[in-house]
C-alpha cells in the first residue's frame, strides 16, 4: 500500500470516528422532549450515520486489500447517502426553525397581553386605592367630630365603639396607603449610585422613636455603594428594619444586624434579627401580598411590606429570601446590583 492509499485510509477512519461522535451527539438531541415529527427524522439520521460508518470501513478495507473493483460503487453509494443525509438535516432544521419562530411569536403575543393586563390591574389598584382614601378621611373626621361635640355626654360603651371605629379606619387608611405605594411601583426604576450607609443613617433618624421605644440596637457595618433607586432602596430597608423591630420577642431587646458582601458585581445583603422567627411553612408565602405569618398574635400590619420589598428587589434584577428559626430570629437575604 503506497503513501497515498495510507493517507486515504487514515482520513476515512478519522471520518468514521467523527461520525461515531455525531451519533452520540444525536442521542443528546433525542433526550430533549420534542414531538414525534422531529424524533423520526433524527432516527433516520442515526441510521444513515451507521450506514456511513459501514461504508467507510468497507472502503478502507478494500483499499488496504487492494481490491478496487467495488470501490467505485461503494463511493457512489456513500455520496448518495451523503446527499440524503444533508437533505434530511435541512428538512429537520426547517421544521425546527418553523416551530421555534411560531413559539416565539406566540410567546411574544402572550407576554404583550400579560403586560397590558398587568398595567390595567396596577392602574385599577392605583385608582381604587386613591379614590378610597377620600371617604375614609371623611369618616375619620366625622368620628372625631361626633366624639368632640358629644364630649361628656356619651356613655363609656359608645365611646369604646367609636374608638374601635377609629382604629379600623386608621388601619384601613394605612392599608390603602401601602397598597397605593405598592401599585405605584411599576416598570424599571430610575437607577443611580446609592450610598447604603447614608440610607441606613437616614432611616435611623426617621425611626428614632420606634428604635428607642423598643430598646432596639441596629448594628450596621460599612456598606458598599450599589446601583439602584434611592427611594425604593430606602423603602426596602425601612420595611425590613421595622419588621425586625415589630416581630420582637416579648421582654427582650431587639438586635438588628445588617451585613454585606460583594461578589461578581452583586451586593449580597443580610438583615438579621433576634425576633420571634417564622415557621418553615410560611417562609415562602410571606412575600405574597396580604400574607401574614403571625395573624392573630396582636402584631399590627397589612401584609404588604414584604411583597413591596420583593417587587423592589426584582425590579432591580435581584432576589430575596428568608432563613429563620422560630424563637431565635430571622435572616432576610437579598441581592442588589453593585456599582
Ligand atoms: P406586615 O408586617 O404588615 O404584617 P409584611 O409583608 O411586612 O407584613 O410581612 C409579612 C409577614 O411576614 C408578617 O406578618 C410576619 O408574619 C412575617 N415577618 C416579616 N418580617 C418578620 C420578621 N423580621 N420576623 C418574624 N416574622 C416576620
Amino acid at each position: 500500500m503506497g503513501n497515498q492509499e495510507l493517507i486515504t485510509v487514515v482520513l476515512i477512519l478519522g471520518g468514521g470516528v467523527i461520525m461515531l461522535f455525531s451519533i452520540i451527539g444525536t442521542q443528546k438531541i433525542l433526550s430533549i422532549k420534542t414531538n414525534g415529527k422531529y424524533r423520526s427524522n433524527w432516527y433516520v439520521l442515526i441510521g444513515l450515520m451507521v450506514a456511513f460508518i459501514g461504508g467507510y470501513l468497507l472502503t478502507a478495507y478494500l483499499i488496504v486489500v487492494g481490491q478496487s473493483d467495488w470501490l467505485g460503487l461503494i463511493i457512489g453509494v456513500v455520496f448518495f447517502l451523503g446527499a440524503l443525509f444533508v437533505l434530511i438535516v435541512v428538512h429537520s432544521g426547517w421544521l425546527t426553525m418553523n416551530q421555534l419562530s411560531k413559539n416565539y411569536f406566540k410567546q411574544k403575543e402572550s407576554s404583550r397581553k400579560l403586560q397590558v393586563k398587568n398595567k390595567e390591574l396596577e392602574q385599577f389598584a392605583y385608582i381604587t386605592s386613591h379614590d378610597l382614601q377620600e371617604p375614609l378621611k371623611n369618616l375619620e373626621g366625622l368620628i372625631q367630630l361626633v366624639l368632640l361635640e358629644n364630649k361628656g355626654q356619651l356613655d363609656e360603651e359608645t365611646v369604646k365603639y367609636f374608638d374601635l371605629m377609629n382604629t379600623s379606619t386608621l388601619r384601613m387608611q394605612s392599608l390603602i396607603k401601602n397598597l397605593l405605594s405598592f401599585s405605584k411601583l411599576d416598570g424599571k426604576p430610575r437607577m443611580e449610585e446609592v450610598d447604603l450607609n447614608a440610607i441606613v443613617a437616614e432611616l435611623m433618624e426617621d425611626l428614632q422613636l420606634l428604635i428607642q421605644s423598643k430598646n432596639a440596637e441596629i448594628i450596621c457595618e460599612t456598606m458598599p455603594a450599589i446601583k439602584g433607586n434611592p427611594q425604593q432602596i430606602k423603602q426596602l430597608f425601612q420595611n425590613l428594619i421595622s419588621n425586625a423591630i415589630k416581630f420582637k420577642k416579648p421582654n427582650e431587646g431587639v438586635v438588628v444586624r445588617i451585613s454585606t458582601q460583594l461578589k461578581k458585581g452583586v451586593c449580597k445583603i443580610k438583615v438579621s434579627d433576634n425576633g420571634i422567627g417564622i415557621e418553615p411553612e410560611s417562609l415562602q408565602s410571606i412575600f405574597k401580598i396580604f400574607s401574614r405569618a403571625h395573624e392573630g398574635l396582636g402584631f399590627e400590619g397589612t401584609g404588604i411590606g414584604l411583597a413591596h420589598c420583593k417587587k423592589i428587589i426584582e425590579s432591580h434584577g435581584g432576589k430575596i429570601w428568608v432563613q429563620s428559626t422560630p424563637g431565635v430570629g430571622s435572616d432576610f437575604k437579598f441581592h442588589l446590583p453593585a456599582i
